[in-house]
């Protein structure tokens, strides 16, 4: 089963996506996790990527496309994946088209921009492993420390309030056309972002499998 996350940053869909993946047992590729390693790591690509992420912009299609080439060519997506913030623009779904791979699935996480500024604040993520938790919704069983590791929990530079406002400014100029771009392949299924994950993730499981 191969599966695209769509839906606004802080959405939720990272959390779902990873959800589903354990459930299928199949990966999850987020590009925006690749993005923040490469950066960690000074790679030549994260030098490339560091300023439009840390801006709130995105990072160039030919950049994104590379990424997903190689990771998408890797074994373990044999039996599927879970595309999780790929692809964002047109570009980038013509490309994956291109690349001959059959989508089974699209699912919209749908949130209103208001509940998102005001989720965002609350995001954190760990800074050695990239798990990430909210305040109130998905709680590390300590305070400020990752369940995984044991990494610090802190905020991503793009949560800050500005940057959430430009990402949403990004989001619905260049990747909510995406909606009706797969709308017409008939693989869209929108999933309304409710208050609690558990009931978010009942929808989505629905959606999947539908
Ligand atoms: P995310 O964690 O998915 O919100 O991604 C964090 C940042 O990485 C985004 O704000 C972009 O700067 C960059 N990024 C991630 N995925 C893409 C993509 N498909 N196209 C362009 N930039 C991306």
């Amino acid at each position: 089963m191969n599966i695209i996350f769509l839906g606004a940053p802080g959405a939720g869909k990272g959390t779902q996506a990873e959800i589903v993946s354990k459930t299928f047992g199949i990966p999850t590729i987020s590009t925006g996790n690749i993005i923040r390693a490469a950066i960690k790591n000074g790679t030549e690509m994260g030098e490339k990527a560091k300023a439009f992420t840390e801006q709130g912009k995105l990072v160039p299609d030919e950049v994104v496309i590379g990424i997903i080439r190689e990771r998408l060519a890797q074994p373990d997506c044999a039996n599927g994946f879970i595309l999780d913030g790929f692809p964002r623009t047109i570009p980038q779904a013509e490309a994956l088209d291109s690349m001959g791979i059959a989508i089974d699935r699209v699912i919209d996480i749908d949130v209103p921009d208001d509940a998102i500024v005001a989720r965002m604040s609350g995001r954190r993520v760990c800074k050695n492993c990239g798990a990430s938790y909210h305040i109130e919704y998905k709680k590390p069983e300590k305070d400020g420390v990752c369940n995984d590791c044991g990494g610090e929990l802190v905020t991503r530079a793009d949560d800050e309030p500005q940057t959430v406002l430009e990402r949403l400014r990004v989001y619905h100029k260049e990747t909510e056309p995406l909606k009706d771009y797969y709308a017409k392949t008939g693989k869209l299924r929108t999933v309304k972002g409710q208050e609690k994950v558990e009931d978010t993730t009942a929808l989505t499981l629905k959606a999947v499998e539908d």
